[in-house]
């Protein structure tokens, strides 16, 4: 499909937005959402003739591009077919969606508790924890994110997300590896690791190993940063859980389904977990849906007792037909190896190459299509481009790069001082080339703010 231009129609889209939609996390009045004509592929446009390739993906869920045709026929099947249906009947996509998932997950993460999206996908898990080692307390991680619902919000590692109507009851932080900013003064990736793993048992050791039903972490953390852990960590992780009786719950909402260039994130680092969260490439995002892939000896706890919990939209029919089409797409057409060749012979090896010339740049890292450029001062300090002035004001460095981005036709993903690199799956390399290109200029506008 060809961007038609409309001004008028994008200015009346724009009107009813301002007037009646109350955005996340935003200031209302402070925002100045673009209106979207249309997408496809790798692509979006306005109503004003501009396209632009999404470096985005959404919010990281397009993992298979825009408007497959594929999932958009299966949606408009299903909706022929059977749109709706309640949850406590056997349903066939719901029944596939589950059989082809539970195929793709790691070790006996055998049955799928099916959710609206990630955030209530961690509040299940997390129920699920208490209930199986009838202890209160979850650990997470500081620098993570698990989602804007009441328990998933205080769960994420971010004091900027925690609401003021509420403490964060039986949740307590701890600090998870990161070398490039690291708590432990480590200089080598073995180091922090190590130091990661002893502050994690002493921190279990002090609230009390009897107390704590579940550690959760992201595979790797991805809206605080896309920080890949050192090799040994996840292990070290789920050998702690095994020493302590405690539930072992991996986030892969953001990096499943593809992401790291293998199926699941926990693929990479060959560790099972008990309970994995999942949402947004599991269908793409054509339709809401997440859920919980949950291990044998934990589904056995709710065998002959019954889960005190549910959805009434839990697996519904639309969503998962569009995760049936969705997983067929991702095996029939090499989705997930060709985020992993893509990632490692285009997207890597360019952005290294834009570390080097471009001072902004302070640290490369990711996987797969998922990758974070941290953008500096000053390299030697890494002292970050700040996100906001001392008045807390927008971010003059980011916006002007964001700007710059924009105009060579890049939609770009950025947080505080990062952009994240999260293309989908499906990129082209010539697609990637060309987001490469427009990031090559619109750093050099960064490049400006350095010191
Ligand atoms: N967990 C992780 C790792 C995420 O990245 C997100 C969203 O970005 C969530 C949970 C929350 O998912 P949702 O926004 O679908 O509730």
């Amino acid at each position: 499909m060809t961007p038609q231009t409309d001004p008028q129609a994008g200015a009346a889209v724009k009107a009813a937005d301002r007037a009646h939609v109350f955005h996340s996390w935003s200031a209302q009045e402070l925002i100045d959402p673009l209106p979207v004509a249309g997408a496809e592929g790798s692509y979006f446009w306005d109503y004003d003739g501009n396209r632009y390739l999404d470096f985005t993906s959404g919010l990281v869920f397009t993992n298979i591009g825009y408007q497959h045709p594929k999932v958009v026929a299966a949606i408009q099947e299903q909706a022929a077919t059977l749109t709706t249906f309640a949850p406590a009947f056997a349903v066939e996509a719901r029944s596939e969606a589950a059989r082809l998932i539970a195929q793709r997950t790691p070790g006996d993460l055998d049955k799928i508790f099916f959710t609206n999206g990630g955030a209530d996908a961690v509040e299940h898990a997390v129920r699920m924890a208490r209930i199986h080692t009838g202890r209160p307390k979850v650990l997470s991680a500081y620098r993570s994110y698990h989602g804007g619902t009441q328990q998933a919000v205080n769960i994420t590692g971010d004091p900027r997300r925690w609401p003021s109507d509420s403490g964060a009851a039986g949740v307590v932080h701890f600090w998870a590896p990161f070398l490039y900013r690291s708590r432990f003064y480590a200089e080598t990736e073995q180091q922090e690791c190590e130091r990661a793993l002893e502050h994690l048992e002493t921190t279990i050791a002090f609230e009390g190993p009897g107390t704590i039903a579940a550690i959760i972490l992201e595979t790797i953390p991805g809206t605080a940063g896309i920080m890949v852990p050192p090799r040994g960590y996840l292990a070290g992780v789920r050998d702690l859980c095994d020493k302590y009786g405690i539930v072992f719950v991996l986030d892969e909402v953001m990096a499943g389904f593809g992401r790291t260039g293998e199926w699941f994130a926990a693929d990479l680092f060959e560790v099972t977990p008990d309970l994995m969260t999942f949402a947004k490439g599991v269908n793409s995002g054509y339709v809401p849906l997440g859920g919980v892939a949950i291990s044998g000896k934990i589904a056995e706890t709710f065998g002959k007792r019954a889960y005190p919990g549910g959805l009434t939209y839990s697996g519904h029919p639309l969503a998962c037909a569009a995760a049936v089409a969705t997983l067929q797409v991702m095996a029939e057409e090499g989705v997930v190896a060709n985020a992993a060749v893509v990632g490692a012979q285009v997207i890597e090896p360019g952005l290294r190459d834009l570390a080097e010339r471009h001072p902004s740049v302070g640290d490369v890292r990711g996987v797969g299509m998922f990758w974070a450029l941290e953008l500096v001062k000053n390299r030697e300090t890494r002292e970050p481009l700040v996100p906001y002035n001392a008045a807390g004001e927008a971010n003059a460095p980011m916006a002007a790069f964001g700007a710059a981005a924009k105009a060579n036709g890049l939609w770009p993903f950025i947080n505080m001082n990062r952009t994240h690199v999260v293309p989908p799956c499906n990129i082209t390399e010539a697609e990637a080339k060309e987001g490469l290109a427009a990031l090559d200029a619109a750093l050099s506008v960064a490049d400006e703010y350095t010191a």
